[in-house]
């Protein structure tokens, strides 16, 4: 389930709040309906230019949606007294959050104030400050917008831990989550997980060959013999995902497969006065997508989170080397103080050329012979007769994953089409390759 998909209204391009009436999902304006006509919610995708911003000083990138009581204000004194109700939703950006979180309505005032060139002596201000007081005093909490586009922030191996445990603080901290994550006992089972997971970090050189051949990746069936440890946290060197914005995905048990929650990265583009609050309260991730898999399921290279089985793959035929991360020795120490075991950081990247191959995976031709190709290509999963025994007189059926075959003692071609054989029209895997 995408958790990153923001709505807007079709008739006037603003992004919609929404909230829950029984069973009911209510779509508003932002600010208030008064003088509005009905909104049309619609993905924003399907819109071109949609106005996306804080709805406290129209500043970019909302971080936090605050709910209030539904709050109305009353203009006497005028010719006729006007009355405006305002949403009880308030998509609020970081820098104005900090004044919310410092009970500070004068603050707040005077800053979107400045902004709008708006003096203090003005009848508007005036205004601006009851309805500023009023939603920050009446504030009854707020929920992690997970609708936001944030350009990627730049993410190290040596951050893994502190990335992992301020995800696990926002699983366990106050602020809510996005409906299908915010049970306790899912934030608690996810976090507690996480706690123990190791942690992968996926080189550069490894992020660009999953981002070249994901797409292509025939289904797999998601199973206990691709998954590298039972839970983990997948960190790739850059996004990956069909629309460039998955940073991280982690998977934990659940009853019957697994929980998978893909991450987008947060704090590029944002001023650093507020990095500080920013990485404490909600860190690097964002969930943008959940959903539970049951074993067995089989997920392609099309799927949102395609990247991580397509790394499970890739790792599984072993084309791939696993190090342990040698941390800094603050990170070590920090985890030793609150006598935790030192985090299991473990990097991964591609098996530099070797002159022996070895443990090549089983090659689909059936012991043909056929001329080297000059590039890489996916063969689909299938089910073998493997030779065993006495003799090798006995034949069993074994299951190979999908896998991608090509010479692996040439460094990796980015350029290389791949193909997948199995599709109707295969192109042989020899020939020219288009450039
Ligand atoms: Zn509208
Ligand atoms: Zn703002």
């Amino acid at each position: 389930m995408n958790l990153a998909t923001l709505m807007a209204c079709a008739t006037c391009g603003y992004s919609l709040t929404h909230h829950h009436d029984g069973d009911q999902v209510v779509y508003r304006h932002p600010v208030s309906e008064d003088g509005r006509h009905q909104p049309v919610p619609v993905a924003a995708d399907l819109i071109g230019d949609v106005y996306d911003r804080c709805h406290i000083c129209s500043g970019p990138r909302p971080v936090w949606n605050y709910h209030t009581a539904e709050l109305e204000a009353q203009g006497i004194g005028g010719r006729r007294e006007i009355i405006q109700t305002y949403n009880t939703r308030w998509h609020v950006c970081a820098r104005c959050a900090q004044y919310f979180e410092a009970d500070d309505p004068a603050g707040l005032t005077a800053a979107s104030a400045a902004h709008m060139g708006w003096h203090p002596t003005s009848p508007r201000y005036a205004i601006l400050s009851m309805v500023h007081r009023a939603i920050v005093l009446t504030r009854e909490g707020r929920t992690l917008l997970t609708t936001t586009d944030w350009p990627p922030a730049t993410l190290t191996p040596d951050m893994l831990p502190k990335i992992r445990d301020r995800l696990t603080g926002l699983l366990r901290g106050p602020a809510g989550l996005p409906d299908p994550l915010n049970a306790l006992e899912t934030r608690r089972v996810l976090a507690e997980h996480l706690d123990r997971a190791p942690l992968y970090w996926i080189n550069h050189e490894f992020t660009d060959l999953i981002n070249e051949v994901t797409r292509d990746q025939p289904p797999a069936p998601v199973t206990d013999r691709i998954t590298p440890s039972p839970s983990g946290l997948v960190v790739w060197a850059h996004p990956t995902g069909t629309r460039g914005r998955i940073a991280a995905v982690s998977w934990t048990p659940h009853p019957g497969g697994w929980h998978l929650l893909g991450y987008r990265s947060i704090g590029a583009g944002l001023d650093a006065d507020l990095m500080p609050t920013l990485r404490r309260d909600i860190g690097w991730l964002i969930p943008v997508h959940t959903d539970h898999i049951p074993r067995t399921t089989s997920i392609s290279g099309s799927h949102p989170l395609g990247p991580l089985i397509t790394t499970w793959l890739l790792m599984n035929q072993q084309m791939t080397d696993t190090t342990p991360a040698t941390l800094p020795k603050a990170t070590r120490n920090t985890y030793h103080r609150s006598q935790r075991p030192a985090p299991d950081v473990r990097l991964v990247r591609i098996k530099p050329p070797s002159t022996t191959p070895a443990g090549d995976p089983p090659t689909p031709t059936g012991g043909r012979t056929r001329s080297t190709p000059d590039h890489r290509y996916w063969v689909s999963g299938h089910e073998r007769n493997q030779a065993y025994g006495p003799g090798r007189s006995l034949r069993k059926k074994i299951e190979v994953e999908p896998f991608l075959k090509g010479p692996d003692d040439k460094p990796i071609k980015l350029s290389t089409t791949v193909r997948v054989l199995g599709r109707r029209n295969p192109e042989p895997p020899t020939g020219d390759t288009p450039q």
